[in-house]
């Protein structure tokens, strides 16, 4: 019997895989509902992403697998707009504003020295070859005004990072090490939209690997809180329909300590957030304390409006502001990005970031929506509006705390995955939870998909990578309104999030 703690995408994986070669899983979730930070919620009566809405396309082996499932990969429709001040479209043809042509018309109108840009194609691959930062790459090979113009806000507003402290990204250092000049490495670097997601909303990933993993004869938990690890035991708490339930999957349960049942287990895995799994793991293996970095202060207002002025896509599938320019940080409009969700409704379906973790009025919301889209929106246009908190659910992968993941020596009988250990978002949790669940089934790496190795787990192009759940308690009221039941079609549950409905 494998033990599997967390029943978000990587726990989810796992289950599936194990299940489906013949392994026989018991997965615990303590929330009601699964797919941790892949949540949806039901907004003017449609199942929308309310996390995670997207994956980076950087390993095609996630598309691929997305496909073996039985879902449909789409890309976005529409660029990105910036915010400083004025509002312009992210340039075509580009990473984060370094064109991969020099002439890039994008590139070439904002500017008042082109010529600087242009200059990379003259200057030696020596200039720039010392770089440890974007920032430092870019002024160098193509100029200030270009970095402080367009690459600044374009990285400010996805990494939350100035360019001159974000490292350098090591396949864009490394096909300008082979090839000599920026733009050329840009150019290296793009093949298509940098990011995709699958027909009907993120969400469906993790309800859909569920689904098979039960198929399979996996017994998925949910409600159950995991409380403690012992070498070959895991302890649950309000584990629902203990004894029939667990009975029935060969668990051998023993009530030790009231409401804590001990299940026995050859194999624990542990795919929790990093917060929990700093409690858990002492069970189990020796484990050097260390301090959790505070998590990225993020609230978003979800917003159903009845705005047909919205249908063009003003601003295209979404803005992202240069800090201080807005109260807002992002705004995407859902329902222009993701065509699906444009044919599921007559709303427009607005998500408006904050980076705070308080309530956010719906008026301020639309305020900087009206402002940031370029249209009059007004209060009687509102049909459905969610506010979640996310509180600390997004965990900064620091150094240290890679650092110290990297180092954590887990003994055989336990697997730790997730995204603290795997790298930043989906196309990083995705193939390490399954190279994991290869290496425990014996099986040749890479037999489901790219392993943990596939992949650079650097930074990401998408802007949320979240490391991590939040340990803050949820209220009722966000469960029932994160469309609580498990296993609906095109629905699951949030962690760590405090929610409202207006
Ligand atoms: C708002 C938001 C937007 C995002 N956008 C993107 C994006 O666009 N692209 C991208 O690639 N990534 C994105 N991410 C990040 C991505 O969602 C995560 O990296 C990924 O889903 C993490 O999966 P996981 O399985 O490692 O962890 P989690 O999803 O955190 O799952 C862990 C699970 O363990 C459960 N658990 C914890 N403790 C216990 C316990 N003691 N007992 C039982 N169960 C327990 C939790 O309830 C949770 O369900 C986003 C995240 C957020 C929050």
């Amino acid at each position: 019997m494998i033990g599997i703690v967390g029943g978000g995408l990587a726990g989810l994986v796992m289950a599936k895989e194990l299940a489906e070669a013949g392994k026989r899983v018991v997965l615990f979730e303590e929330r009601p509902n699964l797919g941790g930070l892949i949540p949806a919620g039901r907004l003017a009566g449609v199942s929308v992403d309310f996390g995670a809405d997207a994956y980076t396309r950087r390993n095609p082996d996630v598309t691929e697998y997305i496909r073996s499932l039985g879902l449909r990969p789409i890309l976005p429709n529409g660029r990105s707009w910036i915010y400083d001040g004025d509002a312009f479209p992210i340039p075509a043809n580009a990473t984060c504003g370094i064109p991969a042509d020099v002439a890039n018309p994008d590139v070439v109108g904002l500017l008042a020295d082109p010529a600087r840009v242009a200059r990379d194609l003259e200057l030696g691959p020596e200039v720039g070859a010392g770089a440890t930062t974007m920032g430092e790459l870019v002024r160098a090979r193509m100029g200030e005004e270009l970095m402080e113009k367009i690459v600044a806000p374009i990285v400010s507003a996805v990494y939350s990072i100035h360019p001159d402290r974000l490292a350098l990204d090591p396949v864009l250092g490394a096909n300008f090490a082979r090839l000599g000049t920026l733009s050329a490495a840009v150019a290296a670097g793009l093949d298509g939209p940098a990011i995709g997601s699958i027909e009907g909303g993120m969400s469906r990933l993790p309800l859909r690997l569920a689904q098979l993993a039960r198929a399979a004869g996996a017994e998925i938990r949910t409600g159950a809180k995991v409380v403690g690890l012992e070498p070959g035991a895991i302890l649950v708490r309000d584990a629902g329909a203990t004894g029939g339930a667990a009975g029935a999957a060969g668990v051998s349960g023993v009530g030790e300590e009231a409401g804590v049942e001990r299940v026995e287990v050859e194999h624990i895995i542990v795919a929790t957030g990093i917060a929990r799994a700093v409690g858990l793991l002492p069970g189990v293996m020796e484990c050097e304390p260390i301090e959790i970095p505070a998590g990225r202060l993020t609230t978003h207002v979800n917003l159903a409006l009845n705005a047909p002025e919205l249908r063009e896509g003003p601003r295209g599938s979404g803005i992202l502001t240069k800090a201080g320019t807005c109260r807002a940080k992002a705004i995407s409009h859902m329902s222009h990005k993701w065509p699906w969700l444009r044919e599921a409704s007559e709303c427009e379906f607005l998500r408006v970031s904050y980076a705070v973790n308080e309530q956010v009025p719906i008026a301020h919301a639309l305020e900087d929506a009206s402002l940031l889209l370029g249209v009059q929106l007004r209060e009687e246009q509102v049909r459905d509006s969610y506010v979640l908190r996310w509180g600390g659910a997004l965990t900064p992968s620091t150094p240290a705390l890679r650092e110290w993941a990297a180092g954590l020596r887990v003994p055989s009988g336990v697997s730790v995955v997730g995204v603290w250990r795997a790298g930043s978002g989906i196309s990083a949790v995705l193939p390490h939870a399954l190279a994991e669940a290869d290496r425990i089934l014996g099986r040749e790496p890479g037999a489901g998909v790219g392993g943990a190795d596939a992949m650079p787990t650097g930074s990401g192009v998408n802007r949320a990578d979240g490391v991590g759940a939040s340990e803050a308690g949820v209220d009722r009221a966000s469960e029932t309104a994160l469309d609580g039941a498990s296993g609906t079609a095109g629905v699951a549950g949030g962690a760590g999030e405090v929610g409202e409905r207006r």
